[in-house]
């Protein structure tokens, strides 16, 4: 019986079943004792796997043998992994498995919606269920750690990365980070899992004029009430590693930045992870004039706690004369090698380090993908303007013009970031366009296309170059007459007009940041000769970011922001157009009218005109300067009707608690989802506090005529903040005004008194 037992227990532990922290950590400390200098250093080195012949003469093969690489980046080339695998794991002197990373943002051969979108849905679960898939889909293919979730927050659409985080909010950024963790790392990490990389540590999202990788200052009651909100979220939700950024931080490089990577993560968080750092970002230290060379970048990278160096080998080529110099102790590099070390045992690497090619495709093209991805595009999609009910259209329509750059492109409905479309081989996903979703709903209709000329950037991207695309000339003015006319005569023809216009998926994520926020190219001329020619049009924006939007808010009557909806996106936007799907999407940014009025947020301070002294007021004298759309909005195909806000108590002390009830009533004549917001104000302390922040959100199902009563906890964690003067979280007496209801501008209102 003993001798069955302890084969049924060698059987578990090989397949599938986590092993603690701490046993991870036991096998990482034997382990360490028996390796070298060069191997320790071997395992804080990410080799780059698309430019590995940039390591120099020494081959790949030959480094991994020496134990000279811990991780792998950008390789997804499965059997290429296994045969590294194979080196590290059988040649290698003591069989360290290699950690092979990727960027899985938003999905692997099934894409979802850009994470932007996936917060538009305010539904932590379904994010956390479109990650747990993208981890299935990762895993088979070799990839274990993935530099995900992107959590900085943006106030600026300018950055072009606002399309990777969950937008403005750190309430809602905190709620979706945790949740992806959850998705992709499941409750604890294991063999099943994959290991997620929080980024970018911290602050990244405030780049100085939304130009990216500029540098942000960020003063430390703003740095830790709002952008470190959801890094701490994520750290506590068990995220096994995290990514420090790129730019300085008030004037110190993040990835040599010892206050943030050791003192705030580890000393106060109480993280157990690993770092690693942005690509090249070690290197870089010296460019941004922190460094004196090379084996100062390492020195400061090493001693601020950065324990990978992703791709700029700073640390293979310096790190071990540092110890030897004595500048560097061997105990200080073994204490960055551990936590490397205890996720690779943790990860199953060591029993299973090996992808089972054969069943790849498989996991790959698994059914179920695509039916999870279309439901949860339809739930992310935000219906931004609705005039007389002209949507949901008629499945009747016989005629329709599609016109725009965006309705029939295989690759922009997927977005950036796609894992497959990344190494230039074209998605293998089969993505559905807006025509094909169109056809599919509708397959007796006449539809018309008129894309309109190809948009380009005016400098190229990082993904162009690397796919050898050339920027283009804009349209003459010929050219753009020929369209303008093919538009007119298309829409004339045509019962509706859908206009799918936005930016190319190119034009969004990293070294994506513009100055303008307009439509590019002549789409917003399309647009306006569709419009002339009398005929309802609807426009439907594909894109990363919000867009100036000032003229089709005016004159289109109906507008549907569809994000990057993702592989079966063409079908779930069909779905929302067609009342399919009732949409219930809310902005998880303001949505600003202009380039000029970023960064535009609803949690900022007092900036109002006083009704006493109006002539001293804040606002642009050219534009009004409340958003176009507030932070929290989105149409339905129903309305909602907000009453009865309630406080369990309407006084409690500093360390207690309260319950927020309102009652939501569907009052129109379809099924439909809204979202209870809960916001606060402290109206008085130690510090001025934001005008609203959210406190409480809750998405719900409600059939026509039905009534469901939210609640929402309001106690230490949600009243608390990071006081300037007295340099810690506080909850303090004062008055608070709570409100309720379906977006940032809730006038439901109740008042809650905090005392000593
Ligand atoms: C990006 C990161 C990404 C890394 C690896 C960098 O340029 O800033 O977000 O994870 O590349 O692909």
């Amino acid at each position: 019986t003993a001798l069955i037992l302890l084969v049924l227990a060698t059987v578990a532990k090989t397949y599938g079943q986590a092993i603690s922290r701490d046993e991870s950590e036991q096998r990482a400390q034997a382990l360490l004792k028996q390796m070298n200098l060069d191997e320790k250093v071997g395992q804080l080195n990410q080799s780059a796997g698309i430019q590995m012949p940039m390591l120099g003469s020494e081959k790949p093969d030959t480094l991994i043998e020496q134990g000279r690489v811990g991780s792998i980046l950008w390789l997804t080339n499965v059997k290429e992994i296994n045969r590294l695998q194979h080196i590290a794991v059988e040649k290698s002197r003591l069989h360290i498995p290699i950690l092979f990373a990727f960027d899985v943002i938003h999905g692997y051969r099934t894409v979802f919606p850009v994470p932007l979108a996936m917060a538009s849905s305010w539904d932590p679960g379904v994010e956390e269920q479109a990650q747990h898939f993208a981890a299935q889909d990762a895993r088979a293919a070799g990839i274990e750690w993935t530099f995900t979730p992107m959590v900085d927050i943006a106030r600026d659409a300018r950055w072009g990365r606002i399309v990777e985080g969950a937008g403005e909010d750190p309430y809602l950024g905190k709620a979706m980070a945790a949740a992806q963790v959850r998705g992709f790392q499941g409750d604890q990490l294991g063999p099943d899992s994959v290991l997620v990389c929080v980024k970018h540590f911290a602050g990244y999202g405030a780049a100085d004029g939304g130009r990216d990788y500029d540098s942000s200052y960020i003063p430390e009651e703003l740095f830790r009430n709002v952008y470190l909100a959801p890094f701490y979220a994520a750290a506590k939700a068990g995220a096994g590693s995290f990514m420090s950024a790129y730019m300085d931080l008030n004037d110190v490089p993040a990835s040599g930045n010892k206050w943030l990577l050791t003192d705030i993560l580890r000393n106060e968080w109480g993280f157990k992870g690993f770092l690693v750092s942005d690509a090249f970002a070690v290197g870089s230290l010296q460019v941004h004039g922190y460094a004196k060379d090379p084996s100062d970048a390492a020195y400061k990278a090493i001693t601020a706690g950065l324990n990978m160096d992703m791709a700029s080998q700073t640390y293979t080529k310096n790190l071990a004369q540092l110890v030897k110099d004595g500048k560097v102790t061997e105990a200080q590099i073994d204490a960055m090698v551990l936590p490397i070390l205890a996720a690779k045992y943790q990860l199953g690497l060591f029993d299973h380090p090996y992808a089972d090619e054969s069943k790849v495709e498989a996991t790959l093209n698994r059914p179920e993908g695509l039916t999870l991805e279309r439901k949860l595009a339809a739930r992310s999609m935000v219906l931004l303007k609705n005039d007389k009910q002209t949507l949901p259209l008629k499945t009747s329509i016989k005629k329709i013009a599609l016109i725009g750059p965006l309705g029939d492109s295989t690759h922009d409905i997927e977005g950036g970031w796609t894992v497959e479309g990344l190494f230039g081989n074209g998605s293998k996903s089969h993505p559905v366009t807006l025509l094909a979703g169109l056809k599919n709903k509708l397959p007796n209709a006449q539809i018309s296309t008129v894309s309109g000329p190809e948009l380009s950037r005016v400098f190229p991207g990082l993904l162009d170059q690397l796919a050898g695309k050339k920027v283009l000339p804009p349209p003459t003015p010929q050219e753009t007459a020929d369209w303008i006319a093919k538009v007119k005569a298309a829409a004339s023809d045509a019962d509706l007009v859908v206009a799918a216009m936005g930016e190319i998926a190119s034009m969004s994520s990293e070294a994506s940041s513009r100055a303008t926020l307009d439509l590019p190219g002549i789409q917003q001329q399309m647009l306006e000769a569709a419009v002339a020619t009398g005929k309802p049009v609807v426009l439907v924006l594909l894109a990363g970011r919000p867009l100036d939007i000032r003229w089709p808010a005016e004159h289109v009557p109906a507008i549907l922001e569809a994000w990057y909806p993702g592989t079966e996106g063409g079908n779930a936007i069909a779905d929302v157009l067609f009342g399919d799907v009732n949409p219930g999407g809310k902005l998880p940014v303001s949505w600003p009218r202009v380039a000029g009025a970023e960064p535009l947020y609803y949690n900022h301070n007092l900036t109002h005109e006083p009704e006493d002294r109006p002539q001293f007021t804040s606002r642009y004298w050219d534009i009004q300067s409340k958003p176009l759309y507030p932070f929290g909005y989105g149409l339905s195909y129903t309305t909602f009707k907000f009453a009865n806000l309630k406080l369990s108590q309407a006084s409690i002390g500093t360390d207690g608690s309260t319950q927020v009830s309102v009652e939501v009533t569907n009052t129109g004549s379809v099924a439909g989802d809204a979202v209870g917001q809960v916001y606060i104000h402290q109206r008085w302390g130690s510090a001025s506090r934001p005008v609203r922040q959210l406190k409480g959100f809750q998405r719900v199902a409600l059939q026509p005529g039905e009534t469901k009563t939210l609640t929402f906890p309001l106690g230490k964690d949600e009243l608390e903040f990071w006081s300037p003067q007295t340099k810690n979280w506080v909850v303090e007496p004062s008055t608070f005004d709570v409100w309720a209801g379906e977006d940032s501008t809730a006038p439901l209102h109740a008042e809650l008194t905090v005392t000593q």
